[in-house]
């Protein structure tokens, strides 16, 4: 696959430092697209869509949102926390548009699985099927979200 200057532009926007800190690819030394297409094909595996995911974190997102004191149980079965940061973020992959700092941590009450995300995941989940490298702080692994979510 040649790599096109766009392509060139956001694999260095995701490496640490330059959106955020910790950046968003871990200790994965694949391009995106690699990573993207891995996860691709594990998804069709789980029979999940990006859309199905980003909708499910995007429910406990706005709800645990609105609830301001620490954490709520959601559905009686997950116990969900939301946590806000000062600032905003913007899209590694060049789009218009910001995303607030935050950090939303969920278990799964009835099998006690644990997932955590950022307002940030679930727009890069759903418009670019990016779940973040290895080894990347808010790497999110399909698998597990098909376990605690769904
Ligand atoms: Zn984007």
């Amino acid at each position: 696959m040649k790599e096109t200057p766009q392509d060139k532009k956001i694999m260095k926007n995701l490496m640490p430092g330059q959106m955020s800190i910790e950046g968003f690819v871990g200790k994965d030394a694949r391009h995106f697209n690699q990573i993207i297409y891995s996860d691709r094909v594990k998804l069709d595996n789980l029979d999940l869509t990006t859309k199905m995911i980003a909708d499910r974190l995007q429910y406990f997102t706005d709800a645990a949102f609105e609830s301001y004191d620490g954490s709520i149980i959601i559905d009686a079965k997950y116990e969900v926390d939301y946590e806000s940061f000062r600032g905003k973020l913007i899209c590694p992959f060049s789009h218009l548009g910001v995303y607030r700092k935050g950090l939303i941590k969920l278990k799964n009450l009835d099998n006690g699985i644990e997932l955590s995300w950022t307002p940030l995941n679930i727009h890069m989940i759903k418009e670019h099927c990016f779940f973040e490298g290895f080894g990347s702080i808010h790497r999110l692994e399909p698998k597990i979200i098909k376990e605690a979510l769904f």
